[in-house]
């Protein structure tokens, strides 16, 4: 569904994607783990080009993106339609949820299925109150951001995502802003996502539940992918150094 190959991506002087790759077939799910600026967060964002990578191919959906060079070097959208499809096409979850903070949940959930998929306000609601439903939120659909706990503010943000029918949906640490005792419902509400055959992008620091769900690990160190393979593999057998220390740190 989504292979990225040979990934570059510098911030002036710094390179910090040293040529990534990674291909996620459909009902994938796979954790990205790494110490703190190792680039996880660099990487999910170039995918749709939240960032500007400097090099690279990514392909999704049977289509890849058409890439041209922009003026600072860095590689830029060169069909403004496809980079748009691919967009809405890709969900991302970020770790500050991102509602808008002057709309109804409801409201924020509805926006952009109606603008961007063209779906009349009523077909728009009858979705987004399935949604909320689903992520236990029903009752809080006429309230405010703010009016919501962090945990009912990322299941949210999560209803938001699905309603794009999104065919991939990157998490960049859905998580790590909550307090701990709300960072369960979030969790079991990608883990009912991991269920159902959705195709996930993970980076989190929940060791066990990156265990439990992902059909793959990947290990960045240094914008490189330092070890990468299934849950057992890389959790009990990692083979480089690096990944060893890092397992045996996050314990
Ligand atoms: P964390 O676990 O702390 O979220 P990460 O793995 O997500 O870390 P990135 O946010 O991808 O790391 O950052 C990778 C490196 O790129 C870091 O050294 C960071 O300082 C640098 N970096 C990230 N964004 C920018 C930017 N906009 N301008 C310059 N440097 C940046
Ligand atoms: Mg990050």
């Amino acid at each position: 569904a989504l292979e990225i190959r040979n990934l570059h991506k510098s911030y002036g002087d710094l390179e910090v994607l040293k040529g990534i790759s990674l291909t996620a077939r459909d009902g994938d799910v796979i954790s990205i783990l790494g110490s703190s600026g190792s680039g996880k967060s660099t990487f999910l964002r170039c995918l749709n080009l939240l960032e500007n990578p400097n090099d690279g191919e990514i392909h999704f959906a049977g289509e890849q993106l058409k890439l041209k060079r922009g003026k600072g070097g860095a590689l830029v959208a060169a069909d403004s339609k496809q980079i748009n499809r691919f967009r809405s096409e890709m969900g991302f979850v970020f770790q500050n949820f991102n509602l808008w903070p002057h709309m109804s949940v409801l409201d924020n959930i509805i926006e952009a299925p109606r603008r961007v998929l063209g779906q009349s306000k009523a077909e728009a609601t009858e979705v987004a109150e399935a949604l909320l439903a689903k992520v236990g939120i029903a009752d809080k659909r006429h309230a405010f951001p703010n009016q919501l706990s962090g945990g009912q503010q990322q299941r949210a943000a999560i209803a938001r995502t699905l309603a794009m029918q999104p065919k991939v949906i990157l998490f960049d640490e859905p998580t790590s802003a909550l307090d701990p005792e709300m960072v369960q419902e979030v969790l079991n509400v990608i883990r009912a996502l991991a269920d159902e055959g959705r195709t996930m992008l993970l980076v989190t620091h929940e060791m066990s539940f990156a265990r439990q769900v992902s059909s793959e690990i990947v290990f960045l160190h240094q914008g490189r992918v330092e070890e990468q393979g299934t849950p057992d593999q890389v959790f009990d057998n990692p083979t480089s150094e690096r990944c060893k220390q890092f397992m045996s740190s996050h314990r």
